[in-house]
């Protein structure tokens, strides 16, 4: 009976990593399968909202993130030319959330203590070494064929194996949406900016007409962010010569810090035309892609990987009917279209709007929203997407 066959995970990444915790946790074998030799050390997403810590202390490994990360009170705007224009405490969420904070810690700790959590555990397969090139719906059941002709068996199939998602190219399902001509650089160093910004928040955020940035602070390292426009060739931006202006126009004396990573992406707004297709499901970066302004998009990876798995589990388990999964599709999709996509097109366009009216307008509303506690209230349950969270569990 093809019930009783493991779901099938693509992608050892944050998004497939949660899902087979989640997925164990209510009694679900899943066999992982990630193309790479060991879990990807990269340094990517480093952002984890307060409701993503309450799933991930469900799943039993907040704990360790917080020991390996910073956590982070504040979240700050700034201009340029004007200094702080909104100051904000997390820890007015302490009413609805167990970690009133955004943990700054990289994506790849959490995948580290995940498969620690998992690897010894009955139900649990996680394979190294297992590119999967494509894959079957039998109807009552799944077939995943890996690169060297393997083939394996399951119940259902998630496709949680990044933007390129070969799962979501074999299913034929369109990922609808567009790419910004700018690319986003990312600079990593040791220097503290705490120390000679003064007031500066762990997360801060600049706007700027010429060039927005953004500073968050990593253990033991700030990140710095900065659009790099479309005719400049990728060579040129990651040379020394290129950081040091970034760096400069942070201010002059920032010119030399040591620059510790360069990752230089490009930058997209994409959403998968469904995330259900029978036996076939899309979550985390196979699903959708954004923006790194707001940190939203491993964070919605891994509440599209719990409200999964919730659904999951008791179709796997014979206890409900197969559309529930369709709910799925229907909660996570609306409100990455909803939510998601257009939070973080606002949150760019807040941070490089040219026009003086429109970055008065948004200094001002930073300035109101941060002076006001009901107002700041409503805008980081925004901000931390627990009203995202609250959306979807309206929809039917
Ligand atoms: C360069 C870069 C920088 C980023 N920086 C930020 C940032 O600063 N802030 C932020 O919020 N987000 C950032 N992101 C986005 C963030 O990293 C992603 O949202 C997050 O990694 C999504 O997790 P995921 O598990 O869905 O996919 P991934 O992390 O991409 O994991 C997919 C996994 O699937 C595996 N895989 C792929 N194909 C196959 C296959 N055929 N068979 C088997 N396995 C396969 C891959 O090896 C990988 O392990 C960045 C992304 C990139 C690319």
């Amino acid at each position: 009976m093809a019930e009783r066959k493991p779901v099938l995970i693509v992608g050892a990444g944050p998004v497939g990593m949660v899902a087979a915790a989640a997925l164990s946790r209510r009694g679900v074998p899943v066999t992982v399968l990630e193309a790479g030799a060991e879990l990807s050390g990269e340094m990517r997403g480093s952002t984890f909202h307060a409701p993503t810590l309450d799933m991930l202390d469900d799943l039993g490994a907040a704990q360790a993130m917080i020991a390996q990360g910073i956590v982070a009170p504040r979240l700050q705007y700034r201009s340029r030319d004007q200094g702080i224009v909104g100051d904000f405490d997390f820890g007015v969420l302490a009413d609805v959330t167990r970690h009133p904070y955004r943990l700054q810690c990289e994506q790849f700790k959490l995948t580290r203590i995940l498969y620690d959590l998992l690897r010894d555990k009955p139900g649990v397969s996680i394979r190294f070494n297992a590119r999967v090139a494509g894959c079957t719906d039998h109807g009552d059941g799944v077939e995943a064929v890996l690169e060297d002709g393997t083939r394996i068996e399951g119940s259902y199939i998630l496709g949680a194996d990044g933007a390129r998602s070969p799962i979501r190219k074999a299913s034929n399902i369109e990922f609808e949406g567009f790419t910004w001509p700018e690319r986003f650089l990312v600079l990593s160093t040791p220097f503290d900016f705490a120390e000679h910004i003064p007031d500066l928040a762990d997360v801060s955020y600049y706007a700027d007409p010429e060039e927005w940035f953004f500073l968050l602070r990593v253990p033991g390292l700030w990140r710095a962010m900065f659009p790099v426009a479309a005719e400049v060739p990728d060579e040129e931006t990651l040379t020394e010569a290129f950081g040091r202006i970034r760096f400069g126009r942070i201010g002059a004396q920032f010119a030399d810090v040591p620059v510790r990573h360069r990752t230089l992406y490009r930058v997209h707004q994409r959403v998968a035309k469904t995330f259900r297709l029978g036996r076939v499901l899309l979550a985390g970066d196979a699903a959708h892609i954004n923006n790194p302004l707001g940190g939203m998009g491993l964070n919605g990876g891994v509440h599209d990987a719990v409200n999964l798995a919730e659904r999951l589990a008791p179709v796997w388990h014979g206890e409900a009917a197969s559309e529930l999964l369709d709910q799925y599709d229907r909660q996570r999709r609306g409100v990455t279209v909803e939510h998601v996509q257009r939070q973080t097109i606002a949150n760019k366009q807040n941070l490089e709007a040219k026009d003086p009216e429109a970055q008065r307008a948004f200094r001002e509303r930073m300035a109101a929203t941060s002076a006001d506690p009901a107002r700041a209230h409503e805008f980081l349950l925004g901000v931390s997407m627990i009203s995202s969270l609250r959306r979807a569990a309206e929809i039917a």
